[in-house]
């Protein structure tokens, strides 16, 4: 029987307290707590129908609840869909289980303990500031306070693997406000902080505020200046900036969202969930973004094939997001069967390379990979290896 091969899975929980101002994910207040119930049905139900068509030939080392809002479901929830998990997929022995949870939605220490037990071993703290001005701006509903007691519970309650969500460049927000937030967050130490600029998404209370010139953004100097700050930093806080917005102490990068970047298999379950299985062709899944639909058909969702050509943009723009793996000449090789460097002009990669924008590395495998200065300019570097 041949070797199995390794999969994520991603559980998507659509539910959140309220919605932020500028968040544009699939997500919505859900009070009704009989919908919260049929839904984790459907997702236990998602999960039995797919383990059916490919447990046998995988093995699962990553899983990622993300949403909206899981801790906003009670313990028994979450435990009905961990437990799907856990009897219809075989569980690699050293695998990283990823729960979201907001501060003020997280719960005690005994229900982050009682996940802990369900198998969640990474947590992910949607913090996003500790300025109560700029929460106030995102239309956040936490304080700083909660953010403080959420990590000491998840402490409390044996995680040692817990990842902050910070954000810069909001509106009004200041380099100093920016400074105290990261300096508060460094202070308590987590393992991984994933830092993201504001994107203004059409749709969103933000997108009118910033259109009709009621709200401005920080000068592009001032996101400079934070950026600097989150750089060095971070580094000080002995984290390496393994993503372009990634940090982690060594051993603590996200393995999930490391299958992402690498173009491994993905499972998705829930409403909008979008899975990737590689191959000639790849094919991607998509699930239905209506709740009422996915309630009453939780596997009715579409399929669509991934030519090899644009499976091989996508391994080399995500990769370039990979500041230390970058794009991985032997991996191309194995996954496509040629060189990279005969898909894309030996001539653009010497081009960035003159301009001090990517580097070839040999050790300790060869790859290209981003400088910082390329970094900044990422999207321009990426759009050139979309054909
Ligand atoms: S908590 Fe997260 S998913 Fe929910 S509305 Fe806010 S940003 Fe969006």
């Amino acid at each position: 029987m041949s070797e199995k091969r390794s999969l994520g899975i991603y559980v998507h929980i659509p539910f959140c307290k309220q919605k932020c101002k500028y968040c544009d994910f699939l997500s919505f207040p859900m009070e009704d707590e009989e919908v919260r119930d049929a839904y984790v049905e459907a997702l236990v139900y998602n999960i039995k129908e797919q383990a059916k068509v490919c447990s046998d030939r995988y093995i699962v080392d990553t899983v990622y609840i993300g949403g909206g809002t899981p801790s906003l479901l009670s313990f028994e929830q979450l435990q009905k869909i961990c437990n799907a998990i856990t009897s219809c997929f075989t569980i690699a022995e050293d695998y990283e289980w990823t729960m979201e949870v907001n501060p003020n939605s997280a719960g005690d220490a005994v229900k982050l303990m009682m996940i802990r037990k369900a198998g969640v071993n990474r947590l992910s703290i949607g913090a996003q500031s500790t300025c109560a001005r700029t929460l106030t701006t995102l239309g956040r509903i936490h304080s700083a306070e909660d953010i403080f007691a959420t990590y000491e519970a998840a402490c409390k309650a044996g995680f040692t693997n817990i990842n902050i969500d910070l954000m810069y460049g909001i509106f009004g927000q200041t380099v100093e406000e920016f400074a105290k937030s990261l300096e508060d967050i460094l202070y308590i130490a987590p393992e991984h902080l994933s830092a993201y600029q504001l994107i203004i998404e059409e749709g969103t209370p933000f997108y009118d505020l910033y259109h009709s010139g009621q709200a401005t953004l920080p000068s592009e100097e001032d996101i400079a200046k934070m950026e600097e700050i989150l750089y060095t930093w971070t580094q000080l806080a002995g984290m390496t900036r393994y993503e372009i917005s990634n940090f982690a102490k060594p051993g603590y990068e996200s393995r999930h969202n490391m299958r992402y970047w690498r173009m491994q298999d993905y499972l998705a379950i829930g409403l909008g969930a979008s899975g990737f299985f590689f191959g000639d062709p790849g094919m991607r899944s998509e699930n239905t973004k209506d709740l009422q639909e996915y309630l009453d058909r939780p596997t009715s969702g579409t399929i669509t094939q991934v030519p090899l050509e644009n499976e091989m943009e996508e391994f080399c723009f995500l990769g370039l997001r990979m500041m230390e793996e970058g794009i991985d000449c032997e991996n191309f090789r194995n996954k496509f069967g040629r060189s990279v460097e005969t898909v894309y002009p030996p001539a653009m990669f010497e081009r960035f390379i003159e301009q001090g924008l990517m580097v070839k590395k040999y050790a300790p495998r060869e790859a290209y990979v981003l400088t910082p200065r390329g970094a900044d300019v990422s999207n321009m570097i990426m759009s050139e290896f979309i054909k």
